[in-house]
């Protein structure tokens, strides 16, 4: 998507090419693009151009009695063409200009948008309500006031046009990445130091990239023949998986409000996700234990199922409604014991339980990770990670593997009380199939002493990666 330095690099493009030039007659091929009708656009023949401006990521054509704001969302592009030349693929309005030229919108989306002032109205403001200051125009105070007062993630700030006007997602990553600050922390949780870096990256950022062109990436061009080269710079977005240029630590992509956001965990202090994972009984928990004795915190997906059987109202009643009053004990809690030997035999029940209990601890997860999301390590205990499809909230996957003779072992030091059962309900566990998806997997085959060895190698890894 054009963000402000690829607009800027049409504006430009624009005003060498048509400044001066006469609309002759107006071509609309798929109206679906502009809310203008061709009546509308009539009103522009004849018309001269007299400048091209520029606000935010709207174009702003100046005509003599006549202002048209164009926005390119998606893939909108403007190719100057002489007349007798064959139209672009995904023409869809051609402005006939004087001089054997025409000006094509070119959009193989038709996200774009097209509006119509007549000039003596055209007050921007009020055609542009909801659109905010650029980075270049504001001063540190008001951008620190502004900013403090949102409850919103600073990534998602950044994004909102209505606040800060030009930037998406390319140069929100990098603004944030030299600032180093990290894209989760709230606009109240920014301290004035931390703003005016934003603000004061924001402007290098911008301006060194419409030196450049903008940025060319994907299908991307600002018009023909014209490539930024601003993507050759960049530091952070595209990066993922990728060593940090500052620091060498891998660079991590994750979703915030179904956008992307890559940074760095370690220059923009932002704890890295990891998740555990493995058979029963192959010592999840011991793992999770040193991690605890280690001051990091530390999520238990078990433990967040035992409290839903005990403490849960909502859960009781679900499992009431799933199994009737038959699973409660005397205590008038669900019984975990009669819920396993049920699921055992009736699948659609295991599934559907499932279904209840699944989208709870991911909720429990998220949060959790929102709490901690300053900490170097937050570390998640999910032993059906891939089955409760919780993969992608972890930076990091960590497979805890035992043989069969280990796992009896271990079930049988825990007093379980049916290893029949617990073995029958682990049989379907993907381990061995997600096993390669793993970051890193320890073997716990042996002594107590050897996990521990696993378990420094494993830290190691972690904070170093
Ligand atoms: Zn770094």
């Amino acid at each position: 998507m054009p963000e402000l330095p690829e607009v800027e690099t049409v504006r430009k493009y624009l005003s060498i090419g048509i400044k001066g030039k006469k609309i002759e007659k107006v071509n609309i091929i798929d109206k679906r693009i502009t809310s203008l009708s061709k009546l509308d656009l009539k009103l522009l023949n004849g018309q001269k151009i007299i400048d091209i401006d520029r606000k935010g990521k709207y174009l702003i054509f100046i005509f003599e009695d006549y202002i048209m704001l164009s926005h390119l969302r998606m893939e909108g592009k403007y190719y100057l063409y002489h007349e007798n030349e064959e139209n672009s693929k995904y023409a869809r309005v051609i402005f006939n200009l004087n001089e054997n030229l025409k000006l094509i919108y070119d959009d193989v989306r038709r996200f774009g948008k097209m509006q119509l002032f007549k000039k003596e109205n055209f007050d921007i403001h009020i055609a542009l309500p909801n659109l905010g200051n650029e980075p270049f125009d504001y001063d540190k105070e008001t951008f620190f006031k502004i900013i403090h007062k949102q409850k919103k993630e600073i990534k998602t700030l950044l994004l909102d046009q209505s606040i800060i006007a030009g930037i998406g997602n390319i140069y929100a990553d990098e603004i944030l990445f030299k600032a180093k600050i990290s894209p989760f922390k709230c606009g109240f949780e920014l301290s004035k130091q931390d703003t005016d870096n934003i603000l004061f990256y924001a402007i290098e950022t911008l301006n060194e990239a419409i030196l450049l062109g903008g940025s060319t990436i994907r299908s991307y061009h600002p018009s023909r023949d014209i490539n930024g080269r601003f993507q050759q710079q960049l530091l952070a977005y595209g990066r993922e998986k990728k060593p940090c240029l500052i620091c060498n630590h891998k660079m991590i992509k994750r979703f915030l409000h179904g956008r992307s956001l890559t940074y760095c965990p370690n220059c923009q202090h932002v704890g890295k996700v990891v998740a555990i994972y493995g058979k029963i009984a192959s010592g999840k928990s011991s793992i999770l234990k040193m991690f605890q004795n280690d001051n990091y915190p530390c999520f238990s997906s078990d433990d967040e199922v035992d409290k839903l059987y005990k403490n849960d109202i909502n859960f009781t009643l679900k499992c009431v409604n799933l199994f009737h009053e038959e699973c409660l004990n005397s205590n008038n809690k669900v019984s975990k014991e009669y819920v396993k030997q049920v699921i055992i035999q009736d699948s659609q029940k295991k599934k559907e339980l499932e279904g209840i209990i699944h989208p709870i601890i991911q909720k429990k997860a998220i949060d959790f990770i929102k709490k901690n999301i300053d900490k170097e390590l937050i570390i998640l205990e999910i032993p059906l990670l891939f089955e409760a499809k919780m993969e992608s909230i972890a930076d990091y996957i960590v497979g805890v593997d035992v043989s069969d003779y280990m796992q009896i072992q271990n079930l049988k030091t825990r007093n379980s009380i049916s290893i029949t059962n617990d073995l029958i309900l682990n049989k379907n566990n993907s381990f061995n199939k997600n096993i390669a998806k793993c970051d890193f997997v320890i073997e716990n085959n042996s002594t107590l002493e050897d996990l521990k060895k696993k378990y420094e190698e494993l830290k190691n890894f972690l904070i170093n990666v």
